[in-house]
C-alpha cells in the first residue's frame, strides 16, 4: 500500500514503480506537464496502452476534485464553521475554486498515474517478465487525442 501510494504520488510507472511517467518532474511547467515518455525507461511498459487512453482521466480528475472539495468543506466546517447569518460559505466556495484551479496541473498528472495504475498492475518480478503489449494499439492514431 505504501509502495503504491508513494509511486502514485511520485508519478512512477505502475508496473516497476521505478521509472518516471512524465518527461518533466515539475507539474507547473505548463507547456510540458502532460508530456509522457512513450515507454517506461526502466521496465519498458508502454505509458499509453490504447488509442485515446487518457480520455478516461476526465472521470478520475472529476472524482479527485469532488474528494478534494469534500475534504476542504469538512475542514472549513470544523475550523471555521457555517452560519445562515453571514457569507462564510461563499468564502469557502471562492477559496475552494481558487485551490482547484491552482492545483489542477498536479491533479491532472495524478489522474493519469491513477488511471494507468488501474490497468497496469505492479509486477514485483518485472525484471523477469516482459511488459504485456496491448493489442489495442494503432500506431498511426496514437497521440491524436
Ligand atoms: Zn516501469
Amino acid at each position: 500500500m505504501i509502495g503504491y501510494l508513494s509511486s502514485l504520488f511520485q508519478n512512477k510507472c505502475p508496473r516497476c514503480r521505478k521509472g518516471e511517467l512524465f518527461v518533466t518532474q515539475n507539474p507547473y511547467d505548463l507547456k510540458n506537464n502532460l508530456k509522457m515518455h512513450e515507454r517506461c525507461a526502466v521496465c519498458g511498459q508502454r505509458t499509453e496502452i490504447e488509442v485515446g487512453f487518457y480520455y478516461g482521466t476526465g472521470y478520475v480528475s472529476y472524482g479527485l476534485s469532488v474528494v478534494f472539495s469534500i475534504l476542504t468543506i469538512a475542514a472549513w466546517w470544523i475550523f471555521i464553521g457555517f452560519s445562515v447569518d453571514d457569507d462564510r460559505i461563499f468564502y469557502w466556495l471562492a477559496i475552494n475554486a481558487v485551490l482547484l484551479i491552482v492545483l489542477q496541473p498536479f491533479f491532472m498528472r495524478l489522474s493519469r498515474s491513477l488511471w494507468l495504475g488501474i490497468f497496469v498492475k505492479y509486477d514485483p518480478k518485472w525484471k523477469e517478465h516482459k511488459p504485456a503489449d496491448s493489442e489495442r494499439i494503432v500506431e498511426e492514431h496514437m497521440k491524436n487525442w
